[in-house]
């Protein structure tokens, strides 16, 4: 199955913005993220997906969401591995599960 339109349905539903620093990203430059990185066990489904330009998906490579965003917001470019417990990851995707409801909630009203 190609990811091709999941990108695009992922592109509309977040504006054209970036799942991590928002910027806008022309439908052309989307890249589809594992929010928890297939090396570390996510799934490789759309609940685990998000769209990000390609210097965040580049940047963020095997991190978990929250490392990175710590990353993002010390502007440390060391990075500190946490070792993610399962709990970590089982939190970060129940996390998204969240987000992406709440998203997908706001667009059918
Ligand atoms: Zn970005």
């Amino acid at each position: 199955m190609s990811l091709a339109p999941l990108r695009t349905t992922l592109w509309k539903i977040q504006n054209g913005r970036c799942h991590y620093c928002g910027r806008y990203v022309p439908e052309h430059e989307a890249t589809l993220d594992h929010c928890v990185p297939r090396s570390l066990g996510g799934p490789d489904k759309a609940e685990n997906a998000v769209m990000a330009c390609l210097p965040c998906n580049r940047d963020k490579a095997d991190m978990l969401e929250e490392e990175f965003r710590v990353k993002i917001a010390t502007g440390s470019k060391r990075r500190r591995r946490v070792n993610p417990s399962d709990e970590a990851i089982r939190a970060a995707m129940l996390d998204r599960k969240m987000k992406g409801r709440r998203t997908l909630g706001k667009k059918m009203r």
